[in-house]
């Protein structure tokens, strides 16, 4: 049986993020990934923006924000090919909840920590935006990150010289309190890797890897929620950033040939097997789209769609609301070596990763 200092399961992101990390400290990692390629969960199926949550601000998640925007500036910085800095354009209308002087003050505080400034679009310029101009208050031009997510977590992997293992779904995690034993499925065929810590990065599935362990640990509570995006073949020039017509959030940005276009959030009950975009979320979609911008788009214009899960906390709070803070789980007692990671963002991969070492690091 090979032998490693740390396991770690799940090669979306996170996963991505911490082989990088740990392998760049010198120590062996294994990735062991239950589809054939990386970025098949949650990490490509994102809103592929590389933010710092202008409207987690709503929610006083000022830590959240601020590093969020020190780990865009780093991408922006040192993998300028899959991440850039681009106009995101934030419409304000008469009927919209959020007033301009709010939208002025989160911005303030955007630009306070990341030194990016923002701007408001004059009156006579209007016109060369996309959207509807009537009732039309006030536009805001800032700055933000996008990316392309898959791309970035398989270029994250391949910096990394630790071995990967695809096809490879982890069925057992034995926790010997001095060591671990990770028995997972390949070929039909069951094998074994043994290591110090075992970090689960399994995304949504995070629980039922948890709940693979033989003594059985305690789990976090989490609600899983649906967010969902389309690409239609007509075309917007610039990058918005909209008050759908329920108060939430959606971006419209170029994407490819078309323009992608989301997220949803919805409560997610059904199996880890069929994460698929329900038939609402399209029309949702697309009637927010066709309530702000000039050109009108019907079913016939979606020429994709995808769905992905947030790992949210249990609580009374919507979605929209709920923390978008990563958690790291440990059970001391039941598998003291297995480290649990829930929720977090594409954005703050390596900053997940330094929180793990700080939590892990006398073990190795
Ligand atoms: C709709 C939506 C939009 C988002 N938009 C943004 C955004 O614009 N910017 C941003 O910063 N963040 C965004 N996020 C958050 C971000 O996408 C996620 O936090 C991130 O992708 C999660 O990565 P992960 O590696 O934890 O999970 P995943 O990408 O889901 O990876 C988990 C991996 O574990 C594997 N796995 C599971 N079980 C097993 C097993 N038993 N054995 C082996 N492998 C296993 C899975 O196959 C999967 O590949 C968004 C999230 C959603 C849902």
């Amino acid at each position: 049986m090979k032998s490693y200092d740390i396991t770690i399961i799940g090669a979306g992101i996170a996963g991505a993020g911490m082989a990088e990390f740990f392998s760049n400290k010198g120590y062996k990692c294994i990735v062991l990934e239950q589809f054939s390629h990386p970025a098949c969960g949650t990490s490509s199926k994102s809103s592929k923006l590389i933010h710092g949550g202008l409207r987690y601000l709503e929610n006083f998640e000022f830590a959240l924000v601020k590093e969020s925007l020190k780990e865009r500036a780093y991408l922006v910085k040192y993998l300028p090919q899959i991440v850039q800095l681009k106009s995101f354009y934030l419409p304000l209308y008469t009927h919209s909840k959020r007033k301009p002087w709010m939208v002025f003050l989160g911005l303030s505080i955007y630009t306070l920590f990341s030194w990016e400034k923002f701007s408001s679009v004059p009156k006579n310029e209007w016109h060369r935006l996309d959207i509807e101009t009537k009732d039309l208050l006030k536009v805001y031009k800032y700055k933000d990150g996008v990316t392309d997510d898959k791309p970035l977590t398989t270029h994250v992997l391949e910096q990394c010289a630790c071995s990967l293992m695809f096809d490879a779904r982890v069925e057992k995690i034995e926790d010997f309190k001095t060591h671990c034993i990770v028995s997972y499925e390949k070929d039909g065929m069951t094998q074994q890797v043994t290591s110090k810590v075992v970090i689960n990065a399994a995304g949504p599935w995070v629980n039922e890897v948890l709940n693979s362990c033989t003594q059985k640990p305690d789990t976090l509570s989490i609600d899983l929620v649906l967010g969902s995006h389309i690409l239609v073949d007509t075309k917007v020039d610039r990058i918005y950033y909209i008050e759908a017509r329920d108060k939430r959030a959606i971006f419209v940005r170029p994407y490819h040939d078309g323009t992608l276009i989301g997220t949803t959030e919805v409560h997610f009950n059904s199996s880890l097997q069929h994460i698929d975009v329900p038939p609402s979320d399209i029309l949702y979609l697309i009637d927010n789209f066709n309530h702000y911008f000039k050109t009108k788009i019907t079913l016939e214009n979606v020429i994709n769609s995808f769905a992905g899960l947030r790992v949210l906390p249990e609580d009374d709070k919507s979605a929209f609301k709920k923390s978008r803070e990563v958690k790291i789980w440990n059970d001391p007692v039941n598998a003291p070596n297995v480290y649990s990671i829930y929720g977090g963002k594409l954005t703050s991969f390596r900053a997940t990763a330094r929180k793990v070492y700080k939590k892990i690091k006398s073990k190795l």
